[in-house]
């Protein structure tokens, strides 16, 4: 089993030259940032993920988590660990300063949760909610919840959950029945929440849930769904720690993977009523609660990518070590690496990783402009980009991740499969990421409906022009970049063709946009992925004939860009055909065939 390095070469690579922090830092709100201030926090962040989180990665897996007396207890070693995340000021990062944050660019908050999710994907989980939490709180609160709550959220003394799913109520929210009930200045909670990620732990001395329930003479459906604080503990007049509340953790579930986060059913209002207070106007919660969720739906796609650089530095340490077979020309036994189909299966994770690593930054930057830039045009433009690309950051960045931690397991061939070596753990922890925070199912019907469709296109006609801007400069740049350029050149068309296939379909098929949702996602993912690499690739082709020092990572970054072009580029003629063969064969079998 290896320990998890950061791979800081590429993070600051794509920090700087494709997701444009020297224009993040221009924005208002990032004055006092600087190179100076930030390569030391990422230089931290490496040691403290691969020292800290990363050590408790397989402790966790095996341990696990369970319910004792009420409460949650966590595996050996987590509630050290926790202490340090906070007094190292981790937690603070990207909030700015009125409450208590760092006021870092969200582009290096995502690249330091890339380290904390490779490092311990169960562990980092309760951050990335925390992240959430807080972030909903102090868009949508009312002055005084955002003084009582969020300094000691955002400083992470505290930690904040997610209270959305129902046994009724997974992918469509507006079956939700928990109930709320006014009592004076604040209302009663009461109902059973599942699947509640840390919905309890021992280690902070409160927790704040954010808990979607309905108001007594709300409207039915998703209009009639209100946001509460319910915290785990009451506070006294004095902001001190007062009494319990009415809510618990009843158990945690047995699952596939990530062990080590405790999956709760909670239970509000067992002794008449978890004392909660709401967020926003009521019946207004779901927009609140979309706050949280676009967040951590950019957190979970960047798990994905924080999975699968953990099953890549696995699988090519192993591919290095591992004596089996000859090559032709090579005297005696080889390792592993020499085998052109274990090389091919290397260069997919890699390449992969990197496509997702600069499409994640760049949808933060884009977040970044979004919410700071003081240009109303740059701003709203920014918004759009980020609006497209946050369905597919999520649930394109995921679905790679099975592969890339599938193609994991395939490299260590039988070692792959028996726990011992750790890839199965990371294949484990992976499959739960294409599910929570909206299926690929919801994400792709977001991507067609209201990303694409909603607007006639024109936020996909923009990236697309940004796209097609690029194929000149490919032009002008050396031959090696000739097989990038030609398989740019089909996938932009394919995607573009796909987007007024849909756009012309649509309208006259109700089952269009759900049959074709899927493969429109994976194409745009597939093609946005190249474009950074098509960017990649320029600027390493400009550094290399500039005669820059570090030739071996911009040669790398060349070859790289070159496989991604040929070997997942190509696909987009996949998910072209598949998606433009529109709803016939999909909906045709009778129900009773199935
Ligand atoms: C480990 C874990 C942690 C979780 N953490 C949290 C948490 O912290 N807080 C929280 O509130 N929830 C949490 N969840 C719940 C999670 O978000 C839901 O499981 C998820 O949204 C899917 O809901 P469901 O399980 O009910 O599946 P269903 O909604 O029943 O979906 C089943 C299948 O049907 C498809 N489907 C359903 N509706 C549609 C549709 N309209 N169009 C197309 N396809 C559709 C889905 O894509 C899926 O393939 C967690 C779940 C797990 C397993």
């Amino acid at each position: 089993m290896s320990e998890y390095n950061a791979p800081l070469s590429d993070m600051k690579f794509v920090i700087h030259e494709l997701a444009e922090f020297d224009n993040v830092i221009k924005l208002p709100a990032f004055a006092d940032v600087s190179e100076d201030l930030v390569g030391p926090i990422l230089d931290e962040a490496a040691k403290f993920s691969r020292e800290v989180w990363g050590a408790l990665n397989t402790v966790g897996d095996q341990t696990g988590c369970r319910v004792e007396d009420q409460a949650v207890v966590v595996p050996e070693g987590f509630a050290e660990a926790y202490q340090q995340f906070v007094e190292g000021g981790w937690p603070t990062l990207g909030f700015g300063p009125d409450y208590g944050g760092m006021g870092l660019p969200e582009l290096i908050a995502q690249t330091t949760a890339e380290m904390w999710q490779a490092a311990n994907i169960a562990f980092a989980l309760c951050p990335l909610l925390n992240i959430g939490a807080a972030t909903a709180i102090e868009a949508h609160a009312s002055d005084e919840l955002k003084q009582t709550w969020l300094p000691k959220l955002i400083s992470g003394e505290w930690t904040g959950t997610m209270n959305l799913t129902e046994s009724q109520a997974g992918s469509d929210l507006a079956a939700v029945r928990t109930k709320a009930e006014p009592a004076g200045d604040h209302y009663k909670i009461s109902g059973t929440k599942i699947y509640i990620t840390w919905g309890d732990q021992p280690f902070t001395e409160n927790i704040v849930h954010l808990v979607l329930a309905r108001l007594p003479d709300a409207p039915p459906g998703v209009k009639g769904i209100s946001l509460f604080i319910v915290p785990k503990y009451l506070l006294n007049a004095d902001g001190s720690i007062g009494e319990h509340n009415d809510v618990i953790p009843v158990s945690v579930e047995h699952k596939l993977g990530i062990h080590a986060s405790p999956t709760c059913v909670m239970s509000f209002g067992d002794n008449g009523g978890a004392i909660g207070y709401l967020v926003g106007e009521e019946n207004n919660g779901l927009a609140c609660m979309f706050t949280m969720m676009n967040h951590a739906r950019l957190g979970v796609g960047i798990q994905g990518l924080g999975i699968s650089e953990r099953a890549y530095q696995l699988a090519q340490a192993y591919a290095m070590d591992r004596v089996q077979g000859t090559v032709p020309g090579a005297d005696g036994k080889v390792t592993i690496i020499h085998h052109p189909d274990v090389r091919r299966m290397l260069m997919l994770m890699k390449a992969h990783i990197e496509a997702m690593r600069a499409l994640a930054y760049v949808t933060a930057t884009a977040t970044d402009f979004a919410h700071h830039c003081d240009d109303a045009q740059k701003r709203q433009h920014a918004s759009a980009r980020a609006a497209l690309l946050t369905p597919v950051v999520k649930a394109w960045m995921t679905e790679v991740a099975q592969e890339v931690a599938s193609l994991g397991v395939q490299v260590h061939g039988g070692m792959g499969f028996v726990e011992e070596t750790g890839a199965a753990q990371h294949m484990r922890d992976a499959r739960i990421l294409t599910i929570y925070e909206g299926t690929t199912g919801i994400q792709a019907n977001d991507l067609v409906r209201r990303k694409i469709l909603l607007d006639g296109g024109a936020a996909m006609a923009d990236m697309l022009n940004e796209m097609r801007v690029l194929d000149a400069e490919l032009e002008a740049a050396s031959g090696e970049l000739d097989a990038v350029r030609t398989a740019l050149a089909a996938s932009v068309q394919h995607l573009e063709q796909a987007t007024h296939w849909l756009l012309e379909s649509a309208p006259g098929d109700a089952n269009v946009a759900g049959s074709a949702a899927f493969n429109i996602l994976m194409l745009t993912g597939t093609v946005a992925g190249g474009w950074q690499m098509a960017r990649a690739a320029l600027v390493a082709d400009q550094k290399l004939q500039a005669g820059d020092s570090n030739k071996p990572f911009y040669q790398a970054k060349l070859i790289t860009a070159r496989f991604y072009a040929q070997h997942i580029l190509s696909r987009s003629a996949g998910y072209f055909e598949a998606a433009t063969a529109g709803s016939e064969s999909i909906m045709a079998l009778p129900e009773e065939c199935f």
